[in-house]
């Protein structure tokens, strides 16, 4: 049977803008986005959505109110549904056994019970979040062990590829779509019927089937893989740095090489964002249970690089401004964790300004796109500066660019916004 009616638990990053593409593009489906933040869904129904994503307003817009929903009815949108995506956020555990390591999975858990609790039909479950590899196994047992009889559930893994900044674009366009199902008649009837809601658009040659577990790790493989490109490039710019190379025409050098390519050879300040970190770590953890030690400090390297990458380029700025940044104006351009979005998760900036406020430093931060009191939240946090008066001593939130640079010290790049190269021309 043909999918006509789609719930996405999670009206996040992933959730928002996944669901509303699929609207756009199936005009016979209906698509429901769900969330328990209200404020999130009232900002999804109205002029200014809460994720900044070039090419999303025109897509809400356009099949908001037509086949396009946003809700906090999560039961209700979960008993219309034939087609239910799970795509809750899955952080790093902050407690507990796996702390700072494992995936958080309490929402993929809490959301996957109200499945159970609330479907009155069968349904089939596709688990979008980036979850660690047998997840869809403790999904079937806990709607199997709660379910109304006589009701089936099929379970498929849909991990998602997007790229924040340029999502939309990855969205119409995908270099593939993965889908994986148990290989039984059922799974692979519940695989096929999720294919036909992407083949509305995306080739079917590249979208790829496999079985379940397959596609759960790959999610996480390919972000080891992204993530240990930056800090093997980071790792070389260090030596590049001490022998007079230059790091951009070793890149080039490198990336010519039809076996490398020249994707992901840019030396920076190291990775944020809320993926990378959180799924390497995911990775090292599973690999630490399946008893493969120097399998995980293989991979738990690429995260011990990209920290030593901020530490060195913070040494570098103070060793440059003769070794103290006490009381010196120092200029923070770009706060996101990257160009094109206002997420600021795992932001390198946040580690930055961190350091420079621990130097007594005075910041100044500029960001096209972030919303001022996130920055003094993300400051603000444990771990971080955890003392929000010391935050607002230390940091003046600026309006461009040219205010945050006036009588700088030094003007730190952190993000690679175009309007910042626009200005460095004038
Ligand atoms: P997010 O935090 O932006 O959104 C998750 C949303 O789920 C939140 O709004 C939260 O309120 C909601 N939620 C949690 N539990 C719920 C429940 N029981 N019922 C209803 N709503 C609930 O997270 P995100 O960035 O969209 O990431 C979602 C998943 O996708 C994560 O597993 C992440 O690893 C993965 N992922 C993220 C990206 C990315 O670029 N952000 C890319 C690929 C995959």
């Amino acid at each position: 049977m043909p999918v006509r009616n789609i719930c996405c638990i999670g009206a996040g990053y992933v959730g928002g803008p996944t669901c509303s593409v699929i609207a756009y593009k199936c005009h016979d489906i209906k698509v429901t986005i769900v969330d328990l933040n209200q404020a999130r869904i009232d900002a999804w129904n109205s002029d200014n959505l809460p994720i900044y994503e070039p090419g999303l307003d025109e897509i809400v817009f356009e099949r908001r109110g037509k086949n396009l929903f946003f809700t906090t009815d999560v039961d209700g949108a979960i008993q219309e549904a034939d087609l239910i995506f799970v795509s809750v956020n899955t952080p790093t555990k902050k407690s507990g056994m796996g702390a700072g390591m494992a995936a958080d999975l309490a929402y993929v858990e809490g959301a996957t019970r109200r499945i159970a609790e609330v479907a009155k039909s069968s349904k089939i479950v596709v688990e979008k979040s980036t979850v660690p590899c047998r997840t869809a196994q403790s999904m079937r047992t806990i709607l199997e062990a709660n379910s109304t009889p006589g009701i089936h559930f099929d379970i498929c893994s849909n991990p998602e590829f997007l790229a924040e900044g340029t999502a939309i674009k990855d969205l119409l366009n995908p270099d593939r779509v993965l889908i994986g199902a148990l290989q039984t008649p059922e799974g692979i009837a519940a695989q096929k019927a999720l294919a036909e809601v992407y083949t509305h658009w995306v080739p079917a040659d590249r979208v790829i089937t496999t079985n379940l577990w397959s596609s759960e790790l790959s999610k996480l493989a390919a972000n080891a893989l992204l993530a240990q490109r930056i800090s093997s490039i980071n790792a070389l710019s260090a030596i590049c740095e001490a022998t007079g190379a230059d790091v951009d025409e070793v890149a080039y050098a490198c990336g010519r090489d039809s076996r490398i390519g020249s994707k992901f050879l840019k030396a920076s300040v190291g990775f944020g964002g809320s993926c990378f970190q959180k799924d390497i770590l995911n990775l090292v953890y599973l690999s630490e249970q399946l008893h493969l030690p120097e399998v995980a400090a293989y991979w738990k390297q690429v995260v011990i690089m990209n920290e030593y990458q901020k530490k060195r380029f913070v040494r570098h700025i103070i060793s440059t401004l003769f070794n103290t940044i006490t009381n010196k104006k120092i200029a923070v351009l770009g706060f996101a964790f990257k160009k094109d979005t206002g997420d600021t998760r795992e932001a390198a900036a946040i580690t930055l300004i961190k350091d420079f406020i621990q130097e007594h430093a005075r910041v100044a931060v500029y960001d096209p796109k972030v919303d001022h009191e996130q920055i003094f939240r993300d400051l603000s946090e444990p771990g971080i500066v955890d003392n929000r008066k010391e935050v607002e001593k230390h940091v003046t939130i600026c309006a461009s660019a040219y205010e945050a640079c006036h009588d700088a010290d030094a003007v730190v790049l952190v993000t690679e916004w175009d309007e910042f190269k626009d200005t460095a021309l004038d």
